[in-house]
Order: structure tokens, then sequence, then C-alpha cells
């Protein structure tokens, strides 16, 4: 096989290796700020829990305050039951004492609802910060994981940047334009292979005669349809023996 030829389609597998890596090492950012962000919800989560929960303890505080203060407005009224002259300003006084007594039980049944609210607001912040638990673990893995993970790429992909450099000085200058410019216009994909007559990437059938040339691997060839360079890769030799097992 033509050297070049041989070196360029180990460029391409080396080229197409950096470009998925490229890919993988870009959505790394992305990766994280999503793990990131299951974090933060849970966080949220929590924290509009403990607001709630503070606002219920103020409007229960509120309530108590209120109730203390119609308690010493009945306590007046009824001193002054007895010190008024006249029975309308009794009846008036009795009527305001009742009406009072209706607010008093009013706000305390709204105290105990509040009680009740926040008792469930506590059962539910104990569950929020349990599941936030877990998901501090479980995203703190994850975040150890992408690290040791993009390590891996990039050592990977600084391997086959040096690689990548190595194999283009082996080739050709002309040929590498070539196959620099035809990357470039078919994205990163130079080199398409021949078989059985049909270009592997496009899928276009090869005439015989071309396909003839391109099995010599002699000299660069183009395909017709995708204008990539055909190269072949002779199949396993047929006829190569085979351990045959003994006794059968
Ligand atoms: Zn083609």
């Amino acid at each position: 096989m033509l050297a070049d030829l041989e070196r360029l389609i180990e460029l391409q597998q080396v080229d197409l290796r950096l470009q998925e890596l490229t890919r993988q090492i870009e959505l790394f950012p992305q990766r994280r700020a999503e793990a990131e962000q299951e974090l933060a919800r849970a966080r949220q989560v929590v924290a509009d829990g403990r607001a709630r929960h503070t606002e219920s303890l103020k409007e229960r505080k509120k309530l108590e305050l209120d109730v203390k203060s119609i308690e010493e407005r009945v306590r007046k009224h009824k001193d002054q039951l007895y010190e008024v002259k006249s029975n309308e300003a009794y009846r008036a006084l009795q009527q305001e004492i009742e009406a009072d007594e209706k607010l008093k039980a009013q706000a305390e049944d709204r105290e105990l609802e509040a009680m009740i609210a926040a008792e469930e607001l506590e059962k539910q912040i104990k569950a929020a910060e349990a599941e936030l638990a877990r998901i501090e673990q479980r995203v703190a893995a994850a975040l150890r994981q992408l690290d040791e993970e993009q390590a891996e790429r990039q050592k990977e992909s600084a391997e086959h940047t040096a690689q990548r450099e190595a194999l283009r000085r082996q080739i050709e200058g002309d040929t590498l334009a070539v196959y620099d410019r035809i990357a470039r216009a078919h994205g990163g994909i130079a080199l398409a292979e021949a078989r059985d007559e049909v270009c592997q990437v496009c899928r276009i059938h090869i005439r015989p005669q071309t396909f003839v040339e391109v099995k010599r691997n002699d000299q660069l060839h183009y395909c017709e349809s995708c204008h990539r360079i055909l190269y072949y890769l002779p199949a396993t030799p047929p006829g190569v023996e085979q351990p045959v097992e003994a006794g059968t």
C-alpha cells in the first residue's frame, strides 16, 4: 500500500477520535452544571420549607398576642359591668364581651391550625433535609466521577494530538493539503473505504475499472460522488488454515 495512504487512514482514525474527544470535553461544564442544578433545587426545597415555617411561627405569635389583648379587653369590660349605672350600658357592655369572646375563640382556632401546619412543615423539612443529604452525596460522587472522566479524556486527547502531529510530519505536504481540504469540506471525514464496489461513506457505486485501481492502493483515487479519498482494505485472506479440533 502507498505509505502515505496507510498514514492517511491512521490519521483519519486519530482525527475522528480527536473530534469525539473534543465533543465530550466540551460537554463537561454542562454535565457539571446539571449535577449542580439538582443540588440547588434540593437546597431550595429545604430553604422554602424553612421560610414557610418561620412565617407560620410569626403568625402563631401574632395570634397569641391577639388572644391576650382580647382577654385583657374582656376583663376590663367585666370590671366595668359593676360600675355602669343603666341597663342599656350594661347590655351594651355584655354584647361587646360576647363579641370579643367569639373573636377570641376564632383566634384560638387559627392558632391551633397554625400549630398543626407548623408540625406538618417540620415533618416536610426533615424529609427534604434527608433528601438533600442523599443528593449532596450523590452529586459529590458524580462530580468526582466527572473530574476523573475529564482528566482521562484530556490525557487521551493530548496523546492523540501528539500522535496526529507525528503522523502529519510523515505525510507528503501536497497529500496532507488534499486531506485537510476534503476533511474541512466534508465534516472531518476525508477518506472513504471502498468495499464491494461501493463507497462506504456515501454508498455510491464505484465503477469496476476504478475499483480495480483503488484495490491496488498505490495512488490516490477519489469517490466520484462525495470526492473523498478512496482506500481498500483487503479482507482476511481466504484459505488460511483454521485449527481443527482433534478427534472430530
Ligand atoms: Zn463517496
